[in-house]
């Protein structure tokens, strides 16, 4: 069958960078297992994947704005070391989990100057035009729960 929304769909996926270094890899695991349709990956792959089948292979060049947008000064912000608890751990280069607005999200420590340390809150994969190669290993009509739950269960997906 063709991948249409609400399809459950498992790929093999290798994800390069324009340097062709390997930035991710589902070989030796098993395969991602998705909705289609729900925005469980991110749009420019997801689109491709749009009436491909079971044994389709395919490369995706993702720009940005369809992958995971564009690096924002914005994202970057100063903060105080005391707001640490143990600030002889934080170094540049480490990662911490932050509480946003939006919710817990991931920063580095890209600066440590005295008190002020300097934190990035962009995706690590924002501003990268992002080299899929993609094998279509199954598809499947989604459950009522899982499209309910806007997820895959099972084999892949998520075990709730
Ligand atoms: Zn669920």
């Amino acid at each position: 069958m063709k991948i249409s929304n609400d399809s459950v769909v498992s790929i093999h996926y290798t994800l390069t960078n324009d340097s062709g270094e390997v930035l991710d890899s589902s070989q030796g695991r098993e395969p991602l297992a998705y909705l289609q349709g729900h925005g469980n990956i991110i749009p420019g792959l997801e689109n491709a994947l749009l009436d491909k089948e079971a044994g389709d292979k395919l490369k995706v060049t993702v720009k940005p704005d369809q992958g995971y947008g564009q690096r924002n000064d914005s994202m970057i912000q100063e903060v105080d070391i005391t707001n640490f608890q143990e600030p002889e751990e934080v170094k540049p280069g480490i990662r911490i989990r932050v509480e946003t607005n939006q919710g817990v999200s991931i920063a580095v420590v890209t600066k440590v100057e005295g008190e002020k340390v300097t934190l990035d809150m962009n995706h690590p994969l924002a501003g990268e035009t992002l080299h899929f190669d993609v094998e279509v290993t199954e598809v499947r009509a989604a459950s009522q729960d899982e499209i309910s739950h806007g997820h895959v269960h099972g084999p892949g997906g998520h075990q709730h």
